[in-house]
């Protein structure tokens, strides 16, 4: 049922809101918080449990003065500390998690579809985010806003609790 419930609110209402959300921009950005909350609210109701978990990242969480190349392969990170990229890393290994950086919706849908997990925690601005949970259902996807106090796409962050917190509701601890 409540599958359906998402299916119904990414499929039908989401389009159609999105359609309204084109004459106002701000208006379209509310919307597009909203459907994350509402997705994750009904993932949440649903309470699918499985260790089989993909976290998702954004380049922007990578310092833009970091010179090494983490998209092919984000264990090539020094783990200098200097971004988030490597407390994330640390999460995945502790909790024995597949984690990849996904520059764009194309590649976060070939990872998905390489890795076939059962669940998904994606870190992304709110526009990404909603595209991403609309384009992977039936896939349950927990979406965690990141912050960007230098603007969009640069030096973004994102609150590894949250990240923790998401894992921890799929079932692994
Ligand atoms: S933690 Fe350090 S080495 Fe790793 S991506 Fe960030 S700045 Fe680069």
């Amino acid at each position: 049922m409540i599958t359906f419930l998402r299916a119904i609110t990414l499929k039908i209402i989401y389009p159609l809101l999105m359609l309204l959300g084109g004459i106002y921009k701000p208006l379209k950005e509310r919307l597009q918080i909203a459907l994350v909350e509402i997705n994750n609210w009904l993932v949440k109701a649903e309470g699918i449990k499985t260790k089989r978990i993909l976290i998702l990242i954004p380049h922007c969480l990578q310092i833009s003065d970091c010179n090494i190349r983490v998209t092919n392969n984000i264990f090539n990170c020094k783990r200098c500390g200097r971004c988030g990229v490597s407390s994330l890393i640390d999460l995945s290994e502790r909790f024995g998690l597949r984690l990849f950086i996904a520059t764009g919706g194309s590649m976060a849908r070939k990872i998905v579809k390489e890795f076939q997990p059962e669940a998904v925690v994606a870190v992304a601005c709110e526009r990404d985010l909603s595209s991403g949970i609309v384009d992977s259902f039936p896939m349950p996807v927990l979406g965690i806003y990141n912050q960007r106090p230098e603007g969009p796409c640069f030096n973004t962050i994102v609150d590894i609790q949250k990240v923790i917190e998401a894992v921890e509701f799929f079932g692994r601890r």
